[in-house]
């Protein structure tokens, strides 16, 4: 559904990508993993469509989206910092989009209704952020981008203000979640155990190259390099 073709992104004289490529199917699970500054949120603001590449292009079901504006594209994102609006209620949060993108008020709402219960917020759309735990900000966070019913959502480290337990809950959420949606998910993270657990592949970056695109047991059991194993913690 998804492919990068030889993506490259450099600031300056600083390459942050090197060429990455990778093609994602339709409904998969993918974890874009790697530590700090290795390049994984350039990775999404370059296919969600914040940032141009340096050189490589992104097609989409088979098109060209290299140059389609960020709304055009059918991808919706959750960013690192979920910032919600403060002055906004959790719904009024949720529909943002819809708003900006000029649905009527009718449409929102019924959007709305079908999509707070999913993720267990239908009692709480008329409270604002500041009333909600951590774990209920995430999921207005993660609501935003499921209302936009983008066929392709990509998530910024989403779990990473949570408590463990938490963090436990919403991964099955979110996972569950996107099955039944039957959405393509690219999911950001510097956790092994959380990529390892969830995806169905996973593409782990190191220094803006990608070291191994695979499944969680082909990582583990064939690392491509000792970097992998190091950081997957796999014998070497
Ligand atoms: P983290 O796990 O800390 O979120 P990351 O893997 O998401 O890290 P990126 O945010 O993609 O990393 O950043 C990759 C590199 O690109 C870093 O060295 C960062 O400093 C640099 N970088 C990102 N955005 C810019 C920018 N706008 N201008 C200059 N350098 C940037
Ligand atoms: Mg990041």
């Amino acid at each position: 559904i998804l492919t990068l073709d030889a993506l490259t992104k450099s600031w300056g004289d600083t390459q942050v990508l090197r060429d990455v490529s990778l093609e994602v199917r339709e409904g998969e699970f993918i974890a874009l993993l790697g530590p700090s500054g290795c390049g994984k949120s350039t990775t999404l603001r370059l296919i969600a469509g914040l940032e141009a590449p340096t050189s490589g292009a992104i097609r989409l079901d088979g098109r060209d989206i290299t140059a389609t504006p960020p709304a055009q594209r059918g991808i919706s994102m959750v960013f690192q910092s979920y910032a919600l609006f403060p002055h906004l209620t959790v719904g009024q949060n949720i529909t943002f989009g819809l708003s900006v993108r000029g649905e009527g008020r009718r449409a929102q709402a019924d959007k709305l209704a079908r999509v707070a219960p999913l993720l267990g917020l239908d009692k709480l759309l008329d409270r604002r952020p500041s009333q909600l735990s951590g774990g209920q900000q995430q999921r207005v966070a993660l609501g935003r981008a499921l209302i936009a019913q983008a066929p392709i959502c990509l998530l910024d480290e989403p779990l990473s203000n949570l408590d463990a337990s938490l963090r436990a809950e919403m991964r099955a959420e979110i996972r569950a979640l996107q099955r039944r949606l039957g959405l393509t998910m690219i999911f950001v993270t510097h956790d092994q155990t959380e990529a390892m657990s969830m995806a169905d592949r996973v593409a782990l970056l190191r220094d803006g190259r990608l070291e191994q695109f695979d499944t969680p047991e082909a990582l583990y059991s064939r690392p491509a390099s000792s970097f992998v194993a190091r950081f997957i913690g796999a014998p070497p």
